[in-house]
């Protein structure tokens, strides 16, 4: 098979280098020429474990690779993924701008039956717009070629891509035609061998069912926050009822760690997409504007117990921050919590030193030098009033502790992730403030 990836970002690359790691023929293409020089000299717009080696790899097979022309890379494809951007507009909802601007680009192009799949997450309806796009170029070509849609949300995560892509929890395929479904049941059975689910469904299903995955598990992480918040004002430890409820098969134990907030260029951007949908078909979505609304508040935590601590003195004082990345083991910055507590610190007149194992030049695009950026997490303690975890790295889990106090000029470290225990802390000499915990000592 031979398949066509358009944009080359997080999800369009791992999805093309993924689907040439089985077997099958891929060019990503991109309108940004840079990316696209790069990666044919095999260097990587992104950082994702694993990632580089296997596009080097791949693209030596010569099965993936990469172009700025959409026009020939189409011709003789039987799918043309469309994984480019679909960015919040001003009024939060999903800016299709880039996907219709690829759907023409298809339609003035294509020269024989293609299936053409929407891995970006759309809203319902996208697919339906995407059909009437191509077909408005056909007409102004004059020609009448066969095609389909489809859709075909991404459910990857970013610092586990290719783990989630090889091996999905399941493939959502929403199609109208039965051509349609044989291709890409083709395309994705080699997939399919460990018994994870392909399923097919109608294209609107397939479209919501990607931001009610993401509603859903921003509503987990802004319900723990709200217990976490609670169980700090009625002197219960978040970790202990983390444990007690997440035994609950029904609950189960994943994602109810409590936090610093949700961010990512997914989670806030679809809840947001998700709730603009539901009130332009006058529904309101009540409990997603709440997760919203917990989230918001729950990026100022960290920086609350800060400025308590320090009686709001912060003018002049500095802070190591340990992990800049919305998360751990990837370099993006979308969304990230850090960004809003470096603002709030800063805008106090302190002073901010960083480190992230890879996000610090990404970092650097958005907040340039109003920061320092540390060699290693160690150097950012060096005469720091207190150490921040704000993305849990697992190279920050167990650092030398006896070699923090030393460098800190005081012991006082702020844990947005809970990675550190509280009595631990305590033995050790330092002043701990985690999220939702029963002891602020
Ligand atoms: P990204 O910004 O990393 O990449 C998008 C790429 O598309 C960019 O390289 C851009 O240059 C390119 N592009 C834009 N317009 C183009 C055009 N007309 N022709 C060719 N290329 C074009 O975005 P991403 O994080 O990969 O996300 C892509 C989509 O996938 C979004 O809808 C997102 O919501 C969804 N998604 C993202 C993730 C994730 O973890 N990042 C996971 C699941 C789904």
């Amino acid at each position: 098979m031979r398949i066509a990836v358009v944009g080359t970002g997080y999800v369009g690359l791992v999805t093309g280098t993924c689907f040439a790691e089985v077997g099958i023929d891929v060019t990503c293409i991109d309108i940004d020429q840079k990316k696209i020089e790069n990666l044919k000299n095999g260097i990587l717009p992104i950082y994702e474990p694993g990632l580089e080696e296997m596009v080097v790899r791949n693209a030596q097979k010569e099965r993936l690779s990469f172009s700025t022309d959409l026009g020939t890379s189409i011709q003789g494809s039987d799918v043309a993924f469309i994984a480019v951007g679909t960015p919040p507009g001003e009024d939060g909802s999903a800016d299709l701008k880039y996907v219709l601007a690829v759907a023409r680009a298809i339609g003035q192009n294509m020269t024989d039956y293609i299936v053409v799949v929407t891995k970006s997450t759309v809203p319902v309806g996208t697919a339906k717009k995407v059909r009437e796009a191509i077909e408005q170029e056909l007409e102004a070509r004059g020609v009448n070629i066969a095609f389909d849609v489809a859709s075909n949300p991404e459910f990857l995560k970013e610092g586990a891509a290719i783990d989630d892509f090889l091996k999905p929890d399941r493939i959502v395929v929403g199609v109208s035609s039965k051509r349609a479904e044989e291709v890409m049941s083709k395309l994705y059975k080699p997939f399919l061998m460990n018994g994870h689910p392909l399923i097919f469904m109608d294209i609107p299903s397939a479209e919501m069912t990607k931001y009610a995955a993401n509603a859903m598990l921003a509503t987990k992480i802004s319900f723990m926050n709200d217990i976490a918040n609670l169980c700090e004002i009625m002197g219960a430890d978040v970790n202990m009822v983390r444990k007690g409820i997440g035994s609950d098969a029904r609950i189960g134990n994943k994602f109810i760690y409590p936090g610093i907030g949700y961010g990512g260029s997914c989670f806030p951007k679809d809840v947001k997409a998700l709730i603009k949908t539901a009130h332009e078909n006058g529904y309101d979505m009540r409990v997603l504007k709440s997760v919203e609304e917990v989230n918001e508040n729950q990026k100022s935590v960290l920086f609350n117990k800060i400025n308590n601590h320090f009686n709001g003195d912060l003018a002049g004082k500095t802070f190591a921050i340990w992990g800049l990345s919305f998360k751990p083991k990837t370099d993006d910055m979308r969304e990230a919590p850090s960004l809003v507590i470096i603002e709030k610190l800063l805008a106090k007149g302190a002073k901010v030193r960083a480190y992230d194992p890879v996000a610090m030049k990404e970092a650097s695009h958005t907040l340039g030098d109003t920061i320092e950026y540390g060699k290693d997490e160690y150097e950012t303690l060096i005469d720091a009033d207190a150490l921040l975890l704000v993305t849990e790295w697992p190279e920050f889990r167990s650092p030398n502790f006896t070699v923090v106090s030393k460098l800190l000029k005081e012991k006082v470290i702020f844990d947005g992730r809970n990675i550190y225990d509280a009595a631990d802390m305590q033995d050790k000499g330092f002043t701990y403030y985690g999220i939702g915990l029963k002891q602020q000592v």
